[in-house]
């Protein structure tokens, strides 16, 4: 398998080479040149496996380069151990129709750890396959959960060092304790005056200015990128769609060839871009049904086919989907268009000059066809949570509240009653205030950790023991620093 540029058709590379740039030179990303095709008798075959096999299987048909003993390596060591019951990806039933696909049992409590876990083992042989010898130094702004994921997968992995921005304000308090308290020898965590854009911003020039770029390889080192623009992150995410539809298929909840349809709570496009591949691989799913928050960015772009970010940016209770630029969305046109390089670069470049840009009737009609986008605010975010609640004893997290809303909405308009896999991404413990709002308690002047404790007495549900560990943790690292010094810190910790 062949990866290429989403601007550049030209760009023909390995998935190694894929991984360990994590963006093709020219700004394009790296794409998969053909799709690999499942047929019903594969997925019947995942439907009697571990999680560790299905990853296998799946990682197998996109990472060609890599042998069966690397791809062996690489799911054990992200996969036994790590997650709760080694599952990393549970189905959990909520109704007759839906079915919650829980994927936040891992170390830090988001969805982010079924491919950071891995993404560390794929890079360290990517290294080694590119036989550059270079150290890698990650550098990671996030509004809370990709930090801490990154940082856990990469604490004390050989080659490489990893350094994260966070806006000073713009994290949870649970998020905060979790990266400021992180252990490993390789990382550095500091907070940022400023908001998460003002980090992503900082982070970028760092990446695109070639004087560091030749600073650090003077010292034998290179950047590199964690976050879902990388390849190495989108290609573990598949998995957990095929393997969701092959267990339902081995529970007998629905027949071969049933379609099932994927709700996604969505803020950079690739969780819900990697349904789209499953999809595309073979797997029977519907709607791919794109639930954003009061940022409903791409709701009005896939019910009008112009993308515009010229609007004002909310901050809600699912911080994790607040942003106005999906990245990952440039992938899709990229398919869309029969792998249109010319044209894609001619979208991004309006993007990046206007602020928006149009899709064509062709493209927009198969947009319509593939997906439906709704939204909630908070409000009705909050009622989506008591209800499932009420009704069936289903606690969600605030970011898989926005997923709960935007599917009931889908259902009375469309009477759509096909079977669904609702992508749940973050523990309800992450984000207790929320959530113990939402089910009507006080929560004035509580810390979070007794936030915690009321949420679990309310719910019976139980606290997550890396949560609950946080406790009495002193943190490590209390740097803030302005947003014009991201570069000081780089120079700091690497000893420049
Ligand atoms: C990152 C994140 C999302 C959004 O996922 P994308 O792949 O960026 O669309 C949703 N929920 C949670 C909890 C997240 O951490």
């Amino acid at each position: 398998m062949k990866y290429t540029s989403t601007r550049d058709g030209s760009i023909c590379v390995e998935s190694a080479q894929a991984i360990a740039q994590g963006i093709s030179a020219e700004g394009g990303l790296f794409v998969p040149q053909q799709m690999p095709q499942l047929t019903m008798a594969d997925l019947t075959e995942i439907a009697a496996m571990d999680y560790v096999e299905a990853a296998k299987k799946v990682l197998g048909y996109f990472l060609t380069d890599y042998t069966p003993d690397e791809i062996d390596h690489c799911a054990k060591g992200a996969y036994v151990g790590s997650f709760d019951q080694d599952r990393p990806a549970p189905l959990v039933k909520i109704n007759d129709h839906a079915y919650s696909l829980e994927l936040w049992h891992g170390p830090t409590c988001a969805f982010k750890d079924l491919a950071l876990q891995i993404l560390p083992y794929l890079l360290t042989k990517a290294a080694q396959k590119t036989a550059d010898g270079e150290t890698k130094v990650i550098l990671v702004a996030t509004s809370g959960d990709t930090g801490k994921a990154a940082l856990e997968g990469f604490a004390d992995v050989d080659g490489v060092k990893i350094l994260v921005f966070y806006p000073s304000d713009g994290v949870s308090a649970m998020q905060k304790l979790q990266m400021t308290t992180q252990k490993g020898n390789n990382v550095g965590v500091c907070a940022v005056h400023g908001n998460f854009d003002d980090c992503q911003t900082g982070v970028k020039q760092i990446f695109t200015d070639s004087q560091k770029a030749a600073a650090l390889k003077a010292g034998n080192m290179a950047f590199s990128s964690a976050n879902s623009i990388n390849w190495g992150r989108l290609v573990p995410q598949i998995i957990y769609y095929i393997y969701s539809y092959a267990s339902l298929l081995g529970q007998g909840v629905i027949t071969q060839g049933e379609t099932v349809n994927v709700v996604v709570p969505t803020g950079n496009f690739g969780n819900i871009l990697a349904a789209y591949y499953a999809k595309q691989m073979g797997v029977p799913l519907g709607k791919l049904i794109c639930a954003s928050n009061q940022n409903n960015i791409l709701t009005d772009f896939i019910r009008t086919g112009t993308y515009d970010r010229n609007r004002d940016f909310y901050t809600t209770l699912s911080p994790s989907m607040d942003i106005l630029i999906s990245s990952n969305l440039e992938r899709l046109l990229y398919h869309l268009t029969d792998g249109n390089a010319q044209q894609v670069k001619c979208w991004m470049e309006d993007l990046s000059k206007n602020g928006k840009y149009t899709v064509d009737d062709a493209t927009k009609a198969k947009i319509t066809d593939l997906f439906y986008g709704g939204c909630a605010d908070d409000t009705a975010t909050k009622a989506a949570i008591a209800r499932q609640f009420d009704r069936n004893g289903y606690l969600a997290d605030p970011h898989t509240g926005v997923a709960l809303q935007v599917y009931e909405n889908y259902v009375d308009q469309t009477d759509d009653h096909a079977v669904t896999v609702i992508a749940s991404t973050a523990s309800p413990f992450k984000f207790s205030k929320g959530v113990l709002e939402a089910i009507g308690r006080q929560t004035e002047g509580k810390d979070e950790f007794t936030l915690c404790e009321e949420l679990s007495a309310a719910t019976g549900y139980a606290i997550p023991a890396s949560i609950a560990a946080l406790r009495g943790a002193t943190p490590r690292f209390t740097d803030i620093c302005e947003k014009q010094e991201l570069w000081q810190q780089v120079v700091a910790m690497l000893g420049l």
